[in-house]
């Protein structure tokens, strides 16, 4: 009996130290998977006074409630769909939005302020994911429209006109990762698809105006939302980055004020007329952040 039952466990010895390179070898390394939120894009979601201001809105406490939800319905849908840890960045207005106590326990939240410019992404994620993102400023029936401070009228990238989707699309794009998927309104959506047209989208609520529109319930919200990450988590291989070819250009239009702020002058920084900068750089990152975080 000894003989035969040495070779069986030898064996099992043998496939067990071989086991991560097998997965390895067919694509199985585990998926990491980035999701970035923010507030204005959540179901049930209008006015910025009243729901969007940390410790001082009067409904700030529901909003908490509605991204949690949001999120955790997202986490649950991107596990399913495959991925094998998922980073949550808490990137509204502070970043002490999520609630711990009710976040999914699988979550490595990335929460508080400063977070480093590039938001501590890299090429080691799998996936990107958009949760609560809104569209950028001046968009005609968008909830919320704005792109990263209400003084910036508009950002393009290489001549081609971005917002925070954009912004965060090519920022993922530059580490070779693709966006797989957004949830916010209908504007949102139509953003995100003109760039990753094979992207998944959960669009929770639609605007008749820029504080005004149809939402679905949070719970209806959230049944879309799972689908769509898991959807998206299983699909995520044909979704490509979205890659900005260098030199880059970032050209940004300040609302017209008489104090409009200005930028450090460096090499690469050229102020154009009172409101309007141009940062250069050879690649994305090294444009972009000549002029803000992403
Ligand atoms: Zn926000």
């Amino acid at each position: 009996m000894a003989k035969p039952f040495y070779r069986v466990t030898s064996t099992l010895a043998f496939l067990l130290a071989l086991w991560p390179t097998l997965v390895l070898a067919q694509g199985g390394a585990p998926k990491k998977v980035f999701v970035i939120t923010d507030l204005e894009g959540v179901d049930g979601i209008f006015d910025f006074n009243l729901q969007c201001i940390p410790d001082k809105s009067p409904r700030y406490s529901e909003s908490r409630k509605l991204l949690t939800a949001e999120v955790n319905a997202a986490v649950k849908g991107l596990y399913e769909g495959g991925a094998g840890s998922v980073v949550v960045y808490d990137g509204h207005a502070g970043g002490h939005n999520l609630l711990p106590f009710d976040l999914d326990s699988r979550v490595d939240l990335l929460a508080g302020t400063p977070v480093p410019p590039t938001l501590e992404l890299d090429s080691s994620y799998a996936a990107v994911v958009f949760i609560g993102l809104h569209a950028m400023a001046g968009t005609p029936n968008a909830i919320l429209p704005h792109s990263y401070t209400w003084d910036i009228e508009n950002i393009w990238v290489n001549g081609k006109k971005v917002g925070e989707i954009g912004g965060r699309v090519m920022l993922a794009g530059s580490f070779g990762i693709p966006a797989i998927m957004l949830a916010g309104d209908h504007a949102a959506c139509e953003e995100f698809h003109q760039l990753v047209p094979q992207g998944e989208c959960a669009e929770v609520k639609r605007g008749v105006g820029p504080a005004a529109g149809f939402t679905l319930t949070s719970s209806a919200a959230c049944a879309l939302i799972e689908k769509k990450a898991r959807q998206a988590m299983r699909r995520h291989a044909e979704i490509k980055p979205y890659t900005v070819k260098g030199p880059v250009k970032v050209k940004v239009e300040l609302v017209s004020s008489p104090s409009a702020r200005t930028f450090t002058q460096q090499p690469g920084v050229e102020q154009l007329d009172g409101r309007t900068w141009v940062f250069r750089g050879n690649d994305l990152l090294r444009a972009w952040l000549k002029f803000s975080s992403f």
